[in-house]
């Protein structure tokens, strides 16, 4: 073991282990079923694995355009046309990135100076703040309230002031399943007019909507588009967490700030996998498909839980379930995740983490894009609680 010669002087003090790393270990090591993390234990389909196969056997191993392969960018352009009827032109508006977590955190350091403020809502998704940390800025909390996770836009513009640099919306949200409509985009819309405040927004779960509601994409709302960095990420979209291949959609002036940063940060995305998303996704109904596939996993989920002594809370979009728990337990949530990985056998996440004055609502999340047998085994083990 060496010891360092070096007085750390931590830039985040405060940031230990992801909490996704820490219960995914503490499953393995008590061999719990993992409803913790978001991944799913099934298999994306052979035609992805060929396709990426056949890339690299022809050759596409070495560095490919620094903003994604035009393969790629036309696919996703075509994408975003049909969907959100946006035209995002492929050379100057779209770049692969290594996943959304690599995207977010490149618009971050490309847009916020030290001092400079960000508007997050919390519950967090844990990465926007150590990134917003990690470049000097401060993160500003509005909340999503317990039990719907609706925003307050009245809160939100009592935050915004003249350090404001960029606000970060994530809709499907993780871990609450909430969605923001197209009415709060307006509100979003109103409170930035006329400002140079860049909205960062998370749509990594942007094909996991249920019960026919539609997603409200930012890219689809022209005068929030304009100011707008739209991340997406292919590991929730065709089961390749693993993967790390995502993309971000942007007004050209902002994308080529993004690709300064973006350039010297990764440079470029690994190739073969980018050929074998770009053929992959020329089938629609593979990322369309999406939502009636993981509504089935809830609606499975939901009703393994029906009877116990959990309580539901709506799950509107993602993978990821809420629950209370005050019917079975007074622990503090994170202990509780922990007590309920080691006795019952079944790992969750404890919402209290995406907080960062710990507010604890006695809730957990579980992850749902398993195989039926899975949900199953879990199912049985919380219904005895
Ligand atoms: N944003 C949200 C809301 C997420 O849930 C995740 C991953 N689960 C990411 C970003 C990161 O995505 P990636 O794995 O593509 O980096
Ligand atoms: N985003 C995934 C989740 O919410 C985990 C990603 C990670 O492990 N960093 O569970």
């Amino acid at each position: 073991m060496q010891k360092s010669a070096v007085a750390v002087d931590s830039k985040l003090p405060q940031v230990g282990t992801t909490i996704f790393t820490v219960m995914s270990r503490l499953a393995a090591d008590c061999s719990a079923i993992n409803l913790s993390q978001g991944f799913p234990d099934f298999q994306a389909e052979a035609a992805l694995f060929d396709a990426t196969c056949r890339a690299m056997r022809a050759g596409r191993n070495q560095y490919p355009p620094m903003a994604g392969i035009v393969e790629l960018r036309t696919a996703i352009a075509s994408k975003v046309r049909e969907l959100y009827g946006a035209a995002y032109d492929v050379e100057g508006e779209i770049t692969v990135t290594a996943g959304a977590t690599q995207a977010i955190f490149t618009a971050i350091a490309a847009f916020v100076r030290a001092g400079d403020e960000v508007v997050v809502f919390e519950p967090v998704y844990d990465s926007y703040v150590p990134a917003i940390e990690t470049v000097g800025g401060r993160a500003v909390f509005a909340s999503l309230r317990f039990p719907d996770y609706r925003p307050d836009w009245d809160q939100v513009r009592s935050l915004l002031g003249p350090r404001t640099r960029m606000i970060i919306i994530n809709s499907p949200h993780n871990p609450t399943g909430s969605l923001l409509r197209s009415d709060d985009l307006d509100r979003l819309a109103n409170l930035t007019r006329g400002s140079d405040i860049v909205v960062l927004a998370d749509e990594v779960y942007e094909h996991i909507v249920f019960d026919g509601r539609q997603h409200a994409s930012v890219a689809a709302h022209a005068e929030l588009a304009a100011r707008s960095i739209v991340v997406s990420s292919f590991g929730k979209t065709y089961h390749i967490t693993g993967w790390k291949v995502g993309y971000v959609l942007a007004a050209q002036e902002l994308m080529a700030e993004f690709r300064k940063v973006h350039q010297f940060n990764v440079f470029t995305v690994n190739t073969p996998c980018q050929f074998g998303i770009a053929e992959y996704m020329q089938d629609a109904s593979r990322h369309l498909g999406l939502a009636a596939f993981y509504q089935a996993k809830r609606e499975f989920f939901r009703q393994q839980l029906a009877a116990s002594r959990f309580e539901l809370l709506p799950c509107h979009g993602t993978y990821f379930q809420l629950a209370r728990y005050g019917a079975i337990s007074d622990l503090p949530d994170r202990e509780f995740a922990c007590w309920l990985t080691r006795e019952a056998g079944v790992a969750a996440i404890p919402v209290s983490v995406f907080r960062h004055d710990g507010v604890d609502d006695r809730v957990v999340r579980f992850c749902f894009a398993k195989q039926e047998a899975t949900l199953a085994a879990a199912g049985e083990r919380l219904r005895r609680l």
